[in-house]
């Protein structure tokens, strides 16, 4: 192993940035891969093009018929652009995007072939995905998943195959996938925030939802990523040393990016260019050897598909690079792990961003409705919330001691605070004319449309407003958006129902004004959601023994916190605002926690391999060597030979009890994961797992990490964490 590690930092060190030119402007490389607007004017008649464009804007169905007409051209287009291939492009439950290939070529008898791409093969296809996660909504002798063609993300070609993207639901048509609920989620919140916006312009006919992502993620050279067997299985170091320098110095973010880093991300930015992602900021983020990404914001859908469809990218581009992309949440322990920030907001199609202050006191009423709502959704589901992104990987950020903590809350700088105390106390039932008009020249019109306060202050919320849109930060880096979207929007979705429901009673029933019946509304908003809102530090025990007071949950794992997801609540939430259904929620639960067991079995096999077998024979070895030496000193100074060999016996000592302790470890936790798997309640054993496998990975770690220091560095086996991240 050791000449493994040696050979790999030696190619590392050889290796050259790879030559990248750009020879085309962005904008003009922008979408060429996509079946755009652009591409659907030229390769489609124009009722097939009309039918498509209706079908993205207003979710119309489109007819069989018109389907053909649709798919004869995307073939057309497809193979001018070289694909020979198309494939139904969909988002399982593994968290990672599934495809399977078909050739247009299809032949005709008599020898002769042609290519062929039909509607009913772009609207519906069953792949053979028995093998899929679907938490028993699927009997294996059951009939298959099917997917269908989702028109509102566009086709695009990847490689040499037209993609479509599609949902994936089972023949009883439960979702099996993140895409389905997620549309139906996008679709609630379309119809509530729309009846929302009457109050404040009739005109208003959609809502969409808006996802901007940030992507966090380490580059790490493909030969030493390689020499550690636990980041090839398992995405992360499950042990290793601290190198003497970390991040302490913060030297690396938002530093010049290395070159062999700045090679690769151009060449990713060209085929995001190509696939129409809109790319636009790129820089170092915190730790070494880990950096950002982030492109323009787009409708949640399409968002999200961009980035389950980037990360293949960068995946694939990273090999030409010789790096390798590590997404995984907390590659290297006492360094920065890496997230995902989903910066959400809601616009209407009059092209108004209803998170966004506007210019007029009534648009700022607006505002405020959307924004006092949004606060009230998070405050009154903050474990669901917190459920949507649980994970064993994001387990090492929440509630480790990184920020953002476990414990959800929200951050929303003190201009809006004192607009929030303000209306808290205004007055119950009618307001006053002169009441009104002090709320509207001095509080609700007063709100700057630039918050200034809210930008980067504060780093350590997991849940911000930042000046007009909230960020999302607790979302892990290898998550699929879709997961904290459809739980953001559906709540959201459904506390806005709820808000027009209880104005219109004031209006009705107490023969309020409108306006009189929205401060009221709002006012007991505000009083009822005071625990979410926290401005502090967001993390450290001051906050956490708050917030305990408040009564605001603070669930540590993920076994604890996926509970949230099959509460009575949740369920009822999700069935009202149709989004899922008890077996729907039921699943993804079980395959959740189903997940995690995996994951952590997984972890726990390699480091004890790695431990037991690569670690303790060096380990004796090298105090072998420290033996031979002390007998040696015996041999030449007799009795006296102590005062020579103190410390080669203090040494061999050490590594004997860092070797015992490390057996002894190991075979507990080994006999801790073979109770469990008998275990056939599928809680208990994602429990037994996060509580009694799992702690022992620590010890483990740290008579291994110990070893480290004291063992020669010639014969060591693992690359070092200063190896890993800091040669490039
Ligand atoms: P940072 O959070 O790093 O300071 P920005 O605030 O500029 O960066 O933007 C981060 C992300 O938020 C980008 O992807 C950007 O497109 C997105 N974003 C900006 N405005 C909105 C919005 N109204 N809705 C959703 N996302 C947005
Ligand atoms: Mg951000």
């Amino acid at each position: 192993m050791s000449t493994l590690r040696f050979h790999a930092i030696k190619k590392t060190l050889d290796r050259k940035p790879v030559h990248i030119e750009e020879k085309e402007r962005r904008s003009e490389l922008f979408g060429r891969n996509v079946f755009n607007e652009a591409t659907m004017r030229q390769f489609l008649t124009k009722e097939a093009f009309n039918s498509v464009m209706a079908a993205m804007q207003n979710g119309t169905k489109i007819d069989r018929s018109v389907a053909d007409h649709i798919s004869t051209g995307m073939k057309e287009w497809a193979i001018s652009k070289g694909a020979t291939h198309y494939t139904h492009w969909f988002q399982p439950l593994t968290g990672s995007t599934a495809e399977k290939h078909d050739a247009f070529f299809e032949t005709i008898g008599n020898g002769l072939a042609i290519e062929k791409f039909g509607g009913s093969q772009l609207v519906q296809q069953e792949p053979d995905a028995s093998s899929f996660p679907n938490g028993g909504i699927r009997n294996t002798f059951e009939a298959r998943g099917y997917t269908a063609w989702d028109p509102t993300s566009p086709a695009f070609i990847y490689g040499t195959a037209l993609c479509i993207p599609t949902v994936f639901v089972s023949y009883t048509g439960e979702a099996l996938d993140f895409k389905t609920p997620l549309l139906r989620a996008l679709f609630a919140m379309d119809t509530a925030a729309v009846a929302v916006c009457k109050y404040f312009d009739k005109n208003v006919k959609k809502v969409n939802t808006s996802l901007g992502w940030e992507q966090e993620y380490f580059l790490i050279d493909s030969a030493l990523a390689a020499s550690r067997p636990d980041i090839v299985q398992t995405g992360r170091t499950l042990l290793g040393h601290s190198a003497a320098k970390g991040q302490q110095l913060d030297d690396h973010y938002f530093g010049s990016i290395p070159a062999r880093a700045l090679a690769y991300m151009r060449d990713l930015e060209t085929e995001c260019m190509l696939l129409g992602i809109p790319v636009k900021t790129r820089h170092n983020e915190v730790a070494p050897n880990q950096f950002e990404l982030a492109p323009i914001f787009d409708e949640a859908n399409l968002a999200v598909d961009h980035n389950s469809l980037l990360m293949d990218v960068m995946d694939k581009v990273s090999e030409r690079h010789n790096f390798k992309v590590l997404f995984h949440e907390k590659p290297f322990a006492g360094v920065n792990g890496s997230g995902k920030h989903n910066n959400w907001s809601l616009s209407t199609d009059t092209g108004i961003n209803l998170l966004g202050p506007g210019k007029t006191p009534m648009s700022n009423l607006q505002f405020l409705t959307f924004f006092i709502n949004t606060i009230k959704a998070v405050n009154d589901n903050e474990e669901l919330l917190r459920a949507a992104i649980a994970s064993a990987g994001n387990d090492h950020r929440l509630g480790a001691n990184e920020a953002p903590p476990a414990i959800m809350s929200i951050f929303i700088g003190e201009q809006l605070t004192n607009v929030l105390n303000e209306l808290e106390n205004v007055t119950n039932g009618k307001l006053s004319p002169q009441e009104k008009t002090d709320l509207k020249l001095n509080v609700v019109g007063k709100i700057p449309d630039v918050l200034l306060d809210n930008t980067d202050r504060n780093r350590t919320s997991p849940f911000a407003f930042t000046g007009n849109k909230f960020e999302f930060r607790a979302v892990g880096s290898t998550a699929n958006c879709g997961n904290p979207m459809t739980v953001l929007n559906t709540i959201v979705a459904k506390q806005l129902t709820d808000f027009k429901v209880e104005v219109d009673q004031l209006i009705k029933k107490k023969e309020m004004k409108k306006d009189d019946a929205i401060f009221n509304v709002l006012r007991e908003y505000i009083k009822n959601s005071k625990k979410i809102l926290f401005e502090g530090n967001g993390y450290g025990e001051a906050w956490e023994k708050e917030a305990k007071k408040r009564g605001l949950s603070n669930h540590r794992t993920t076994p604890e916190a996926l509970k949230a997801k099959v509460s009575k609540k949740s369920i009822k939430l999700f069935e009202d605002m149709g989004v899922m259904n008890k077996v729907e929620s039921e699943a993804r639960y079980e395959i959740e926690m189903e997940d995690y067991v995996m994951r952590i079995q997984i972890e726990g096999r390699v480091l004890g391999d790695i431990a037991r077998n690569h670690i303790v024979p060096i380990a004796v070895q090298y105090q072998n060597r420290l033996i031979k030496n002390v007998v040696g000193l015996k041999e030449i100074y007799g009795a006296g030979f102590k005062k020579f060999a103190q410390e080669q016996l203090n040494l061999i000592e050490d590594i004997s009890g860092h070797i015992s302790s490390i057996n002894s470890d190991v075979t507990r936790m080994t006999d801790e994961r073979r109770t469990a798997n008998l275990l056939e309640d599928f809680e208990q054993k994602a429990h037994d797992y996060c509580f009694k496998v799992k702690p022992l990975f620590d010890s483990i770690r740290y008579h291994c990490d110990k070893l480290e220091l004291l063992v020669d560095d010639e014969i060591w086996p693992m690359t070092k964490y200063r190896e890993l991240l800091f040669t490039n």
